[in-house]
């Protein structure tokens, strides 16, 4: 063998050892997601050729349009940059001359956006941060776990060139603004709203409730390559596109292979059997749950995702005095072993950690169960698994726990009626702002008074 042919073997014997079992979700710190192969070799095939760019974005454009039902769409290299290129777009326009000025933006007008405190999460960044790139001002409404749309038009001003909204496990789940409230009271002042919605499977439902701009991940659910998908309305996207090519998204610059992949993702989501391959993930979670229930210090359940994406997770509580360690110590244990195994994480001060079924490749499963097991010695009386959380339809279709259900042609849509963000009644904090509002007069009692 040649000396970069050994190398290169060398390099390929450092991946396959270094490979990390996913049962967290697809996370940037673990490599974001497992492209499939089909998605790869589109990805392979591209890479030896030159290509026209601006041909490839408007072909990535009619199939986001046509996946999201947008208008028209463009791809980035993140979703994190989507953000920031979205926020840059709703300032600048068309206006060629203001993209490349930014992040100076001393001779725009509309240069602040609004979006909801409980919203200002970090997903390994943080999202103000991506606001921020574009050069504008960010501006908190209310305060973390609590939003009324009275808050929300209060900051709204001349000065607003967008809000945006996160849907997230990340962001406060309650309390807050629903999106149609949100969308509702920026339209009235002409903003447009930009939903990031970077790990959300729903690929219509933002759109369909008057979102202007939605971002997601390439690489998350969609099992592409690194890449953000922009979709909306059209003159928004243009304006996307030159920031995209031609401004602050130039030092974020997207390849032709993660174009080419992200719509190799798009067009396998379509034709996907989801339910299938939804009904193989939550097979996973009932043996996981059927195997971790009778080890020591374990408690396990199944647990909807809170944002209505179709998943059902093995939530483990970790019982510290008869586990003989902590949720976080149990963790480290399992990450820092060969093969490290990843678990969600995201709650151990809690108590409790999870495992997600859905990035788990052939034999995993029995690795994880037999590294618990080695961990944790059986003890006799097995805990009862349970179920908590609201349930729907889906539920009596077979799966766990779940605010999901299929659309006519077989994708993933939100069961709005279950997740807060499509919350359909009244914002808390504005029924609270109308109690206030009413006093005294809506205390009166005339005869009481009277009598006296
Ligand atoms: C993952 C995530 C992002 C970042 O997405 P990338 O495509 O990895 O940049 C942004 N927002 C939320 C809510 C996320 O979950």
């Amino acid at each position: 063998m040649d000396k970069t042919g050994a190398r290169l073997q060398d390099l390929v014997e450092w991946i396959d050892s270094h490979r990390v079992i996913n049962a967290s979700g697809t996370m940037t710190d673990l490599g974001a997601s497992s492209v499939s192969q089909d998605v790869a070799e589109v990805m392979a095939r591209i890479l030896p050729y030159f290509i026209d760019m601006a041909a490839l974005q408007a072909l990535a454009s009619r199939w986001i349009a046509r996946v999201t039902k947008g208008e028209a769409g463009c791809v980035t290299a993140c979703a994190a940059s989507g953000i920031a290129v979205s926020v840059a777009a709703t300032m600048t326009g068309l206006n060629l001359g203001a993209i490349e000025a930014l992040p100076d933006c001393s001779s725009l007008t509309r240069t602040e956006v609004v979006i909801q405190k409980g919203h200002v999460v970090n997903f390994g960044a943080s999202v103000a941060q991506m606001i921020r790139i574009a050069g504008a001002k960010v501006v908190e409404v209310g305060s973390t776990n609590s939003c009324g749309t009275y808050q929300l038009r209060h900051a709204l001003s001349e000065k607003t060139a967008a809000g945006v909204y996160v849907v997230s496990h990340h962001t406060v789940q309650s309390g807050l603004i629903s999106l149609p409230d949100f969308v509702r009271v920026c339209h009235e002042r002409g903003v447009p709203v930009i939903v990031d919605a970077a790990s959300e499977y729903d690929l219509q439902g933002f759109i369909e409730l008057g979102a202007d701009l939605v971002v997601y991940s390439a690489h998350k659910f969609l099992a592409g390559p690194t890449a953000g998908i922009i979709a909306g309305r059209k003159s928004l996207v243009r304006a996307c596109y030159l920031n995209q090519v031609a401004g602050i998204g130039r030092a974020m610059k997207v390849g032709k292979e993660s174009i080419a992949g992200a719509i190799a993702a798009l067009i396998r989501w379509i034709h996907m059997d989801h339910r299938a391959v939804h009904m193989h993930e939550y097979n996973r979670v009932e043996r996981l749950v059927q195997a971790l229930r009778s080890l020591r210090g374990l408690k396990v359940e199944e647990v909807p995702d809170p944002t209505g994406n179709p998943i059902t997770r093995v939530r483990v509580w970790v019982d510290e005095l008869e586990a003989g360690m902590s949720a976080e110590e149990l963790a480290r244990v399992l990450r820092s072993g060969r093969p490290s195994i990843a678990v969600r994480a995201h709650h151990v001060d809690l108590g409790f950690f999870e495992l997600d079924p859905c990035n788990l490749l052939e034999g995993d499963l029995e690795v994880i169960v037999e590294r618990f097991t080695q961990v944790l010695a059986v003890r006799g009386k097995p805990v009862q698994a349970g179920h908590v959380g609201r349930s729907s339809e889906t539920t009596k279709m077979g799966f766990g726990p779940r605010f999901s259900r299929y659309s006519e042609s077989g994708l993933p849509r939100v069961d709005q009626a279950h997740v807060p963000w499509a919350f359909q009644g009244r914002n808390l904090a504005d029924l609270r702002a109308e109690a206030l509002l009413a006093w005294p007069d809506a205390y009166d009692e005339p005869d009481r008074d009277q009598a006296d």
